[in-house]
């Protein structure tokens, strides 16, 4: 473990890099509140200069504990330690192959910069409704382990939202060590698209994700779509995802799906982002078109 003083008091005085969990969370535990987490920094320190968080006294930086840093395939699942950035899941074949929705998510973070220090674990453990990498992993059907004093345990992703930029997580006490998903199968495939204003404020029109399983017959037998900002928390568009399964995958029904996707959010205009009438329209254009690029791939698969 290496402790850094920081110059300016004004902010944190001690800066950890545990080398494995357990120490990780005795510091946590140590400072009672006083340490937060950090990963990348690219949201925490860039927020904390701005005076968007309490004053804390220590920094205990996650992205350097012993095997945390990886990508591995593990029993069923692909498995990203919390240190892994944006830019290792981007050129990791396993996850470009079968997790394609959350290789194209991270790879519309940023610039270069932040997604060679910003991390998966940093987006989601953030909780802001529209974290792209959190709207991919969550359309795979992401779960994560979650460390503290208590020992760790995994959940999936979508119960670990409280509200926006809130978390189940407790950002001063625990550590989201891991997070995994089953990769896609022959017959399965996933895809995200992501609408944003290029200039100015870098705030997300929509994000969304998909995943589906078809069979020989071209059925659909299951489906996820993610969705963001449409309201608190990162959205699994579950009565959309129903009127998918048992149809065939054709394009009168991702329009359905769309349709109803949009009937159960209620997408706000916003002078930042756009107008609700054109939000909507961007629904109703590129969530029909993820499917269809997620089903050509489960296709490919099936051939
Ligand atoms: C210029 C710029 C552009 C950006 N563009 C995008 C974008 O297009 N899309 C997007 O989604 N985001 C974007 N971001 C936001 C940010 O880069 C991402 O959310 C990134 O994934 C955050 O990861 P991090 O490792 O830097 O997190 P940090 O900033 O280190 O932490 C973020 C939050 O998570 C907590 N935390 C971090 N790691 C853990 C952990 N392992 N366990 C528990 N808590 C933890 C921290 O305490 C903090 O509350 C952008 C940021 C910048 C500065």
């Amino acid at each position: 473990m290496t402790v850094m003083a920081q110059a300016s008091s004004n902010r944190w005085q001690h800066y950890y890099t545990p080398a494995t969990v357990e120490e990780a969370v005795e510091i946590l535990q140590r400072y009672d509140g006083e340490a937060r987490v950090v990963g990348g920094g690219t949201d925490l320190l860039v927020e904390t200069r701005r005076g968007l968080h309490k004053p804390v006294s220590a920094m205990v930086d996650v992205t350097h504990i012993d095997g945390l840093g990886e990508i591995a395939v593990e029993d069923d699942y692909i498995v990203i330690g919390c240190g892994v950035t944006h830019s290792q899941i981007v050129r990791n074949p396993h996850i470009i192959e079968q997790g394609s929705c959350l290789a194209e998510s991270c790879g519309v973070i940023g610039g270069p910069q932040v997604r060679n220090v910003g991390t998966l674990a940093g987006n989601v453990a953030h909780a802001l409704p529209a974290g792209d990498g959190t709207i991919g992993l969550l359309a795979l059907g992401g779960e994560i382990e979650v460390a503290g004093v208590d020992g760790a345990r995994w959940m999936p992703l979508q119960e670990s939202f409280k509200g926006p930029g809130k978390s189940f997580i407790d950002r001063y006490r625990q550590v989201l060590t891991r997070l995994r998903f089953r990769p896609t199968g022959p017959g399965e495939g996933s895809a995200h698209h992501r609408v944003m204003r290029p200039q100015g404020l870098c705030l997300p029109i929509i994000s969304m994700g998909v995943r589906v399983a078809l069979d020989a017959d071209n059925v659909i037998g299951d489906a996820r779509i993610s969705m963001g900002p449409v309201g608190p928390v990162p959205h699994l568009a579950e009565p959309a995802m129903d009127v998918l399964i048992g149809k065939p995958a054709t394009a009168g029904q991702y329009a359905k799906a769309a349709a109803v996707a949009l009937q159960n959010v209620e997408l706000r205009a916003s002078k930042y982002r756009a107008t609700r009438e054109y939000r909507e329209q961007m629904v109703r254009t590129f969530l029909p078109a993820i499917l269809e690029r997620a089903v050509e791939r489960a296709r490919q698969g099936l051939s």
